[in-house]
Formats: C-alpha cells, sequence, structure tokens
C-alpha cells in the first residue's frame, strides 16, 4: 500500500496529520482525482486480471521458483555510499530470506506458479489468504530488493540525461529540486519502508513512499528508483543518520537503470 502523498483509494489509510504536513511540503502538488493510479487497476479487480499489470523491464517474466539474483558488482564496491559488509549482509541474507519465504509460501500453491513476480506482488490483494501476506511481505521485499541492487552502480551518481532528465524538470522543475524532495520524502518514512520516483499509469512523474516492503507497482505505478531506508540498509556505517544515506546514495544511483522504466 504506498502511503504517500494520493490519499484517495478506499482502503488506503490516510496519512497521520505530522506527515501530511511533511508530504503537503515536500510535495508541490497533489494528485488530482483523475491522476489516482490504480482507478482502472482497482476496476479490474486490484491486478486480479492479469492482463492488466503493467511490466517492469528487466523483471517482468520471473516465476516461481524465485532466485536470488547476484549483485551486479562486488559488495565493496559500492564504498562511496555502503559499506561491504552492509552489501554482503543486506543482499546474502536480507534479500536471500526474501526469496526463501516466498518460494516457500508458494510450495504448496502451484495455481500461482505461473504467475510472474510482478503480477504476484501487483495482485497480493486478491490473493488466497494464506499466501497473501507472505507475497506482499516476501514477494515484495524480492522485487524491492531486485530493483534497488540494479538501481546503483560505481559508476553512478551525477544527473540523469536524455528523457529521463526532461522528464523530471518538467515535473519538478530542475533535478536538485527532485532530489531534494525525494530525499526528504525518504527521510520522512516512519520505521521502515522505501522512498520511490514512479511513473503512473498517466505516465506522470511521482514521488512516494511505501511502508514495509509494499511496491509502488500494487497501485499500478511503474516503480523507476526506490531507495530503502530500513536501517538494516544503513546502520553499521551510518547508524542513526539516515540522512547521511540518503545524501550518499546520490552518489551511486545508476541513471542508465533508472530510466530505462520509464518507458
Ligand atoms: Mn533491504
Amino acid at each position: 500500500m504506498v502511503r504517500v502523498f494520493q490519499g484517495s483509494l478506499p482502503r488506503r489509510k490516510v496519512l497521520q496529520g505530522s506527515l501530511a504536513a511533511v508530504a503537503a511540503a515536500i510535495l508541490p502538488r497533489r494528485l488530482g482525482a483523475s491522476d489516482t493510479p490504480g482507478a482502472a487497476w482497482a476496476a479490474e479487480g486490484r491486478g486480479g486480471g492479469r492482463q492488466s499489470v503493467p511490466s517492469i523491464p528487466g523483471l517482468a517474466e520471473e516465476r516461481y521458483p524465485f532466485s536470488l539474483p547476484p549483485l551486479p558488482y562486488p559488495p565493496d564496491a559500492l564504498q562511496a555510499a555502503i559499506d561491504a559488509q552492509t552489501m554482503e549482509i543486506h543482499h546474502g541474507r536480507h534479500h536471500q530470506g526474501y526469496v526463501t519465504n516466498l518460494n516457500r509460501a508458494l510450495e504448496g500453491h502451484p495455481d500461482l506458479h505461473g504467475r510472474t513476480l510482478v503480477e504476484l506482488v501487483a495482485g497480493w490483494e486478491s490473493l488466497p489468504e494464506s499466501v497473501r501476506t507472505a507475497v506482499r511481505n516476501h514477494g515484495g521485499g524480492h522485487l524491492n530488493h531486485a530493483l534497488f541492487w540494479t538501481s546503483l552502480s560505481p559508476q553512478g551518481g551525477g544527473e540523469p540525461t536524455g528523457p529521463l532528465a526532461q522528464a523530471i524538470r518538467d515535473r519538478f522543475g530542475s533535478f536538485q529540486t527532485f532530489r531534494e524532495q525525494f530525499s526528504a520524502a525518504a527521510a520522512s518514512v516512519f520505521g521502515s519502508g522505501w522512498g520511490w520516483l514512479v511513473r503512473t499509469p498517466s505516465g506522470r512523474l511521482e514521488i512516494v513512499t511505501t511502508p514495509n516492503q509494499d511496491n509502488p507497482i500494487t497501485q499500478g505505478n511503474i516503480p523507476l528508483l526506490g531507495l530503502d531506508v530500513w536501517e538494516h540498509a544503513y546502520y553499521l556505517r551510518y547508524q542513526n543518520r539516515r540522512a547521511d544515506y540518503i545524501q550518499a546514495f546520490w552518489n551511486v544511483v545508476n541513471w542508465g537503470d533508472v530510466a530505462q522504466r520509464l518507458g
């Protein structure tokens, strides 16, 4: 469930007052009702209709049994932002745990083995109750982390170019403004969750946050860039200084990977 900044779907929890104030300050404009992502989605049963599930490049085809993708760089390659031990534990234990638990949950549900990871996570609310929470948490965890690793690179950082750069300028005014708003949104996540740049079904860019391992695809939004702000992502080096971790994150963003999801 996307926690932010859009609040009109029926079962969405309304932001608490203080966070709502932060969100209002962060975002230049709220989504209008007509822009509500997932409206068409909801009409088809919240992802129950498989044909309506948006695809995420590179992640559209994976099906049960799921496996841990290798890191696309050595664990010490992102020292400009993330230390090697954090990378090893985060990838080898946390991400592996999501994969293992997702497979375990689906093992006895062969009817779901034909569904892709994206289809499962997008439509978790319509799954049988016995697997719903596991797919939400562990399927979401697998999807989120698979996206996260590829969206980082030791050659990353700087600013995007081409259509993505233009889309960010069109929506946020400047890359710097976007970066500030994304950073503030990620910093505002209470407890564990993620900050995201997403593309809505109407093609609009938005900054959203999700709690826990929820992925924006469940609301019909394509995740372009996600930042993991669970403490396991940064605590060894940064302890409670999440804002420092967020600032360092910009040194390693792989804009080419982000741009391929813009569509
Ligand atoms: Mn994580």
